[in-house]
Order: C-alpha cells, then sequence, then structure tokens
C-alpha cells in the first residue's frame, strides 16, 4: 500500500529498538526502560475496578471528568499553578496526546520549534508531524544540562516561534531553579516565544520542590504545562495525561480532541481522582525509594570512572561513558547482559552518555552496577 510520506519518513525509535535486542535474551537486566517499577497505588486501582462494577463504561466529558479537573487544578497549586478547571484543563489520554495537541494547535506549517537536547524522544517527530521545523539547543554537562540564555541566544532560537521545556528532564534527570528559569522565561517574553512545558515527572525530584517556567511572570499566558499520572502514580499504562493552559489554547486542543479521541479512557479517570484525593503517602513512598536508589546508582557510576552529575529528579541517571556511546551500550549488553540506552538517541549533547533507567528493584541495581563496573574494567 502506498503510504504518505510523512508516516514513510518518520524515524524508528531508538529507545525501541534497543529494547528488541535486550528482549532477545532472557538474562538481561534491563535499565531502559521508562516507567515505574511500581504498580499503581491499590486504592487507585480499586477505585477503577469500583467504577467498572458500577458500569461507568460510557465516553466522559470531551474535557474529562468534571470531578477530575477540580482535582487537577486543585493539586496544581502545590507548584504555585492555578488553572480554571472549567475552561484551562483538558484530560488526554497520557501526557502524549497532551503534547501532540499542543504541538497540532499551536504549530502552523514553518513554524520553527526550539527543543533543547537531550531530551524525550517524542517531540522531534510530533513537531514535525504538526509541519514545524525543529531548531535544537544543545544543553551541556558543564551546566548540568540545564537551558541558559547563552544556549538559546547561541542556538538562534530568539527567533523560534515555540520552545519545548522538558524539567525535570527524560534522559538526564536534570532540575531547573526559578532563578535559572526567571532567565529563560525573560528570553521567551523578550522574543515572543510561547512554550510547552513537560512537567511529567514534576513529583519525582530528590532537593527542591518542581519549579514551573509557566508562574515566571509575564509566561503563564503564553505556556501550555503537559503532566499526567504516568510517572508519579505509576499509571503508564492507564493511559492518562492532561494540559493545562491558558482558555484558547486549551479550546483549541480540545477542538481537535474531540474529533481524534473523542474522550480519554473513563476507567483510568476514577482511578485518577482517587490517586489525586488519597494517594500523597504512596507517592512519597515511591519518591523515597527512587531517592535512595538514586543515590546508590549514582555514586556507583562516579566509583567505577564514569562521571555522573547529580540528577535532581525523574527516576534517570545519565552517566558519561565517554566516545561511542551506542557500541558501549551494545558491548556492555552483549558482555554482561545489561541494557541501558545510549545518550545519542535523545539528540545532541547526548552522544558520550548512557540512560540509566534507576526504575529497577535495589537488588538488581546492584547487580546491574556490578556487571557495568566489570565490564569498565575489562574494557
Ligand atoms: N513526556 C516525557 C518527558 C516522558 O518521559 C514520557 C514517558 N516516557 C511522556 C511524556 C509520555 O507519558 P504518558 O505515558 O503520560 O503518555
Amino acid at each position: 500500500m502506498r503510504l504518505s510520506d510523512r508516516a514513510r519518513t518518520l524515524p524508528e525509535s531508538g529507545i525501541r529498538k534497543f529494547f528488541e535486542l535486550a528482549e532477545a535474551r532472557d538474562d538481561v537486566i534491563s535499565l531502559g526502560v521508562g516507567e515505574p517499577d511500581f504498580s499503581a497505588p491499590w486504592s487507585a486501582r480499586t477505585a477503577a475496578i469500583d467504577s467498572l462494577e458500577r458500569g461507568k463504561t460510557s465516553y466522559t466529558a470531551n474535557r474529562g471528568m468534571a470531578a477530575l479537573r477540580e482535582r487537577i487544578a486543585d493539586h496544581h497549586e502545590r507548584y504555585a499553578q492555578s488553572y480554571d478547571p472549567a475552561e484551562e484543563v483538558l484530560v488526554t489520554t497520557g501526557a502524549s496526546e497532551a503534547v501532540d495537541l499542543a504541538f497540532r494547535a499551536l504549530v502552523d506549517p514553518g513554524d520553527t520549534v526550539a527543543v533543547h537536547e537531550p531530551t524525550y524522544i517524542s517531540y522531534g517527530p510530533g513537531i514535525e508531524l504538526a509541519g514545524g521545523e525543529r531548531l535544537t539547543v544543545p544543553t551541556r554537562a558543564a551546566d548540568d544540562f540545564a537551558l541558559t540564555r547563552e544556549s538559546l541566544e547561541a542556538a538562534g532560537a530568539a527567533d523560534a516561534d515555540l520552545l519545548v521545556c522538558c524539567y525535570p528532564n527524560n534522559p538526564t534527570g536534570a532540575t531547573m531553579t526559578d532563578e535559572e528559569l526567571a532567565e529563560v522565561a525573560a528570553f521567551c517574553r523578550d522574543n515572543e516565544i510561547r512554550v510547552v512545558a513537560d512537567e511529567i515527572y514534576a513529583a519525582l525530584t530528590y532537593g527542591e520542590d518542581h519549579a514551573s517556567i509557566a508562574t515566571q511572570p509575564g509566561m503563564r499566558e503564553r505556556t501550555v504545562v503537559v503532566n499526567g499520572f504516568s510517572k508519579a502514580y505509576a499509571m503508564t499504562g492507564l493511559r492518562l495525561g492532561y494540559a493545562l493552559g491558558p482558555t484558547e489554547a486549551i479550546d483549541a486542543m480540545n477542538r481537535i480532541h474531540q474529533y481524534t479521541m473523542l474522550s480519554a479512557p473513563t476507567t483510568p479517570q476514577y482511578a485518577a481522582i482517587e490517586a489525586l484525593d488519597r494517594c500523597d503517602g504512596e507517592v512519597a513512598e515511591m519518591v523515597e525509594e527512587y531517592n535512595r536508589r538514586r543515590r546508590l546508582v549514582v555514586s556507583r557510576f562516579n566509583e567505577m570512572g564514569l562521571d555522573t552529575f547529580e540528577p535532581g529528579g525523574a527516576f534517570y541517571a545519565f552517566p558519561e561513558c565517554g566516545g561511542d556511546d551506542e557500541a558501549f551500550a551494545e558491548e556492555l549488553l552483549e558482555a554482561q547482559g545489561v541494557a541501558v540506552v545510549p545518550g545519542s538517541v535523545f539528540g545532541e549533547g547526548g552522544e558520550g552518555h548512557l540512560r540509566v533507567s534507576y526504575a529497577t528493584s535495589m537488588r538488581e541495581l546492584k547487580e546491574a552496577t556490578d556487571r557495568i563496573a566489570a565490564f569498565v574494567e575489562g574494557r
């Protein structure tokens, strides 16, 4: 069958390719996947089951259940974000749909979209599908992978129409403080750049609380914030996320959403209400556990000579392996049966690094880091 040029030219995900290699063996410890090893909190699962027992299997409102939108709006007060649940919140099928809708609602063909790299792999293809031109803004290990005004200027981002900002970051685990974000916000205001802020890891921080670019002066009206339940509540398979933003942006996104998705799936919306109402304790426990693992992994990598900056959020470490990261990852998998993702998959600045997910049990992390140390020793 003849395919559209758009579909034909879309590259295969570099992460997937790697998983297939890992899946071919059964002795592999995978530090490759970007998802929690926990299950969703039990009470959230029960709320989903209960909704099914009560026969709640219809569509919801296009924007998502009103009760859920209210909880989402309340929840975001903790990040000093204030949104009207009736007009400024849209519940989506994962954060993925929210990112896609944001691009489709904000990008015209030929618009330039600046993306700091290394970063999450879906933005490039999303921008391409919306007809935009991606402009890469490399971030540096020397800046702990924070986005800076200098890096934006050096990349020529002053002419961009939109900036994608993802902190806490996948794959680096980098976070940004309010002071650092103030510079980026000033750049966006000066150059009239709108922002898509993917804050899906906001709840997973290990030092300072999450800071959002949307709370900087003059930024709320030019920013769409994306978040969701996959990471904080270990609900990746339930496919629920949302967008927060000014009414006109959320309206436009909802107009696309109502034709392409109708509404986000109903059952997880019940789970999500419960998660927001009563699962702060479970989230805190998961964060504490990730933090223990983070400290272990970062210190082990530094001990074995793979320099690793201290990630402030998400559940990834980004050690430097030097040289050809793809060869390193392939040889490591071959020799020691440990799967990690080569940093170059995540764009410019990722080369010479590895993305290591520590959303894996302490036991496996100890075993995996022993094997990596043996590999590095023998190299
Ligand atoms: N944004 C980032 C930065 C991610 O890491 C991920 C998941 N890997 C997503 C969005 C997609 O999340 P969801 O499961 O909610 O679609």
